[in-house]
């Protein structure tokens, strides 16, 4: 009679079993650097020094597992530590990896300045192209990296059929699920071989905490990750762990009134004057709706817009919105706006990923939508205005 628990119910209990010393039912916060023998190499649940292990650490990386659907998963001081850490464990110098045009900038400057001087090369290609894929695939090729929708103008790519082409090569694919998250989307059972996350943004879900997470149900990997981030450091702090933690009990929720606020958002911005295209995935012209439609189960809460203006009218827009917050990042409770090819996407202005200036990103946040709305339609008529 066990079936598996739903998604909301494993995200609430994984990990989070009553501590059984008080009855408190939520476990205590462990912080502690270390813990103590009860005789020499004689150790309580396994941990001893705190970089090695935690219980808190462990409480949440059983939740984030059990939210994606794997066996395994660590908790890391931030998403790009996540990266470097798995990357690390795949990769060794003269191998190369194939990402899409536009990955988070972070993870192309990771590959194009650390990763390069290490000598592994990479290539940038248009995921949403599979053959454009396939032909980036070269003997060295080890790693093939993908976000969807990504960032910022929200393309889908078929997650199952890149695997395949993946696998078929011999490569180990992943996803980064930041923008989408286990609530919306499971690359895992879609093909992937790892999800990485920056918990920092929907998992935390309210900006303040800085993490990120490594997941797979791949046991060798998982242990040449799980000694990479023993034997380099970049472990999640206690408290870091447990805001992280408290944070996905309520993510699907949240993922629920994040998409239906983003929906109505990117219906009221199309077609209006001034804006030239709304990069959304749920509205129906979006070139990955259908797929967006099969592969997610909603369509989230990220959007961006191109304004016929240009450069000047996304810049007025940006700054003359009073609800949504100016401020890099993303996936939290508050509305955020973000003008990427100065902010996000700075890092790669002159490359192959380079935002277009009039192009602004909008993390639609879940306040009243009539809020969100008016907020949107009054920096819209301030854009518009002639100086
Ligand atoms: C923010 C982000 C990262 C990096 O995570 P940090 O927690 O900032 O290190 C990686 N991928 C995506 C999609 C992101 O949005």
């Amino acid at each position: 009679m066990t079936s598996t628990p739903g998604f909301s119910t494993r995200a609430i209990h994984a990990g989070q079993s009553a501590d059984p010393e008080t009855g408190a039912v939520i476990p205590p916060i462990h912080l502690t650097s270390t813990h103590k023998q009860d005789a020499i190499g004689q150790l309580r649940r396994g941990f001893e020094y705190g970089r090695a292990g935690n219980p808190t650490r462990s409480a949440l990386e059983e939740q984030l597992a059990a939210i994606e659907g794997a066996t395994h998963a660590l908790s890391f001081s931030s998403g790009l530590a996540a990266e470097d850490a798995l990357l690390r464990g795949i990769l060794r110098p003269g191998d190369h990896v194939i990402i899409g045009n536009d990955v988070y900038g972070g993870t192309y400057r990771l590959l194009a300045s650390i990763f390069a001087d290490w000598g592994v090369e990479h290539s940038v290609v248009d995921q949403g192209n599979l053959r454009e894929v396939q032909s980036a695939v070269r003997p060295e090729s080890r790693v093939l990296w993908c976000e969807t929708p990504s960032n910022p103008l929200m393309k889908i790519t078929d997650i199952a059929e890149l695997a395949e082409i993946g696998h078929a090569a011999g490569l180990t694919v992943v996803v980064d699920n930041t923008f989408a998250t286990p609530a919306l989307q499971l690359p895992l059972a879609l093909g992937a071989d790892v999800v990485v996350h920056s918990t920092t943004k929907y998992l935390g879900g309210h900006s303040d905490v800085i993490g990120g997470a490594v997941v797979t149900s791949d046991d060798a990997l998982f242990e040449k990750v799980r000694f990479l981030q023993f034997a380099a450091g970049a472990v999640s702090s206690p408290f870091d762990a447990y805001l992280t933690s408290r944070g996905i009990k309520t993510l699907d929720v949240r993922m629920e009134r994040h998409s239906a606020n983003a929906q109505k958002i990117a219906e009221f911005l199309d077609g209006r004057p001034g804006v030239e295209r709304v990069y959304y995935p749920g509205l129906e012209d979006h070139p990955g709706h259908a797929l967006a439609a099969q592969q997610m189960s909603r369509f989230g809460g990220m959007l961006s817009v191109a304004f016929a203006g240009g450069e000047r009218q996304a810049r007025r827009f940006t700054e003359s919105l009073r609800v949504f917050t100016l401020a890099e990042s993303l996936g939290g409770v508050e509305s955020l706006v973000n003008y990427p090819s100065e902010m996000t996407h700075a890092s790669v202005a002159g490359t192959a990923l380079a935002v277009p200036e009039n192009v602004v990103r909008l993390s639609v946040g879940i306040e009243e939508v009539d809020d969100l709305l008016g907020d949107v339609e009054s920096a819209l008529g301030r854009s518009a205005k002639k100086r």
